[in-house]
């Protein structure tokens, strides 16, 4: 069969399509002392604190990984040693979080709920007033394993009222849904560059309040890990501390700039907003139903449950989906069998169309009956 060498595009949540621009910046290499160079990283800094608008209160420590080592950093960084953290756990990357701090030896407490249920503010309430030995809550905004979105906001005031520290995994939602750290106060935000900034992966940041930074000294296990050493160095020499991932920021730069051209954060949901929407669409047309009502589902990525039948299977199905251009997700569920779209990246909803006529096209060819 004659192929196209043309990438795929990536319907999934990061690594995801970035556009020319952002690749073509990648074709230059750069020195880690050069000024040239730690003026990006100077000026990216600034602008991902100014997203939340937290300029004068919280302040970004950029660190070398993918956005797990960043949650990590933070937790080894700013939770103390006999600190105590609440997890709220709705899907897959609060568990990760609960892993980590068993892996750090920090406590933790785990808040269950269903997978298909927010977490619930009064709940959370009620753990802290009963344990007024938990420090911190380690909150994932949108729970990427299914897409669901929880009430950050709800949250954030109840963890300022009873005095505790907030950690936010805000990965999958910084720049595309609205956080705003002058009214929903948070110790620590986590993201990373290869999600709805559009960037390619390689680098986290922490957007964490200055005076929690300054107040963390000598909690960190690990010295790659210490955000406060990271952050020190970084404004006593302009430069990273160990070898910075130089093409990922320089990446990161310029997809910032295409950020604020498309009109910042308002923009950029309201495109993700329209790839979800003719997403769902697209998919309920052909008899595929999402996993979340709408009230609960993000912009973000969608859950669809597999259709039920003999011939379906998600190999042969992501691989002919892949084979018509188009690189879909795995679903992230225990209990039900499902798969996942990303809605972000460098898409638009003529792009989802495709993938709905890609989707469809498969299961025929599989043998597995579509609505027409
Ligand atoms: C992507 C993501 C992470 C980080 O995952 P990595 O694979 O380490 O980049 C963490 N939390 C959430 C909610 C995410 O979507």
């Amino acid at each position: 069969m004659y192929t196209i060498d043309r990438d795929p595009l990536l319907l999934t949540p990061g690594p995801l399509t970035t556009s020319l621009r952002t690749k073509q910046a990648m074709l230059h290499d750069w020195g880690s002392w050069d000024a040239a160079f730690n003026c990006m990283t100077a000026e990216v800094c600034r602008q991902l604190v100014d997203v939340v608008h937290g300029a004068g209160t919280h302040v970004c420590v950029p660190l070398q990984g993918s956005g797990t080592f960043a949650v990590e950093a933070t937790l080894g960084t700013l939770v103390p040693r006999d600190g105590k953290v609440l997890v709220p756990n709705n899907g897959a990357y609060c568990a990760r979080i609960l892993k980590i701090l068993t892996y750090l030896g920090r406590e933790a407490v785990e808040l269950r709920f269903a997978e298909d249920q927010p977490a619930d503010p009064a709940a959370i309430e009620a753990a802290l007033l009963a344990d007024p030995g938990i420090t911190h809550v380690a909150q994932v905004h949108c729970e990427t394993g299914t897409g669901i979105l929880n009430p950050l906001a709800d949250i954030s005031a109840v963890v300022a009222r009873l005095g505790r520290g907030l950690i936010i995994d805000a990965m999958s939602s910084f720049a595309a849904i609205e956080i705003d750290a002058r009214t929903v106060p948070f110790d620590a935000l986590i993201a990373a560059s290869g999600k709805c900034l559009e960037g390619v992966p390689g680098m986290g940041f922490v957007i964490v309040r200055q005076s929690i930074l300054e107040a963390s000294a000598g909690r960190c296990h690990s010295l790659a890990m210490d955000l406060l050493d990271q952050w020190v160095y970084m404004q006593k020499t302009t430069q990273w501390r160990f070898t910075p991932p130089t093409h990922v920021v320089a990446a990161l730069h310029e997809a910032l700039a295409q950020f604020h051209e498309e009109g910042g954060l308002a923009a950029r949901s309201t495109r993700y907003g329209a790839n979800c929407a003719a997403l769902i669409e697209g998919m309920r047309g052909i008899g595929l139903k999402p996993f979340l009502p709408p009230a609960l589902q993000s912009n973000i990525i969608v859950t669809f449950h597999a259709p039920k039948h003999p011939r379906y299977d998600f190999t042969a199905f992501y691989q002919g989906v892949r084979d018509r251009g188009f690189i879909l997700y795995p679903g992230k569920l225990t209990q039900v069998d499902t798969f996942r779209v990303g809605c972000i990246g460098a898409l638009t909803p003529n792009d989802i169309s495709q993938v709905v006529h890609a989707v469809a096209s498969t299961l025929c060819e599989m043998g597995v009956p579509v609505l027409p």
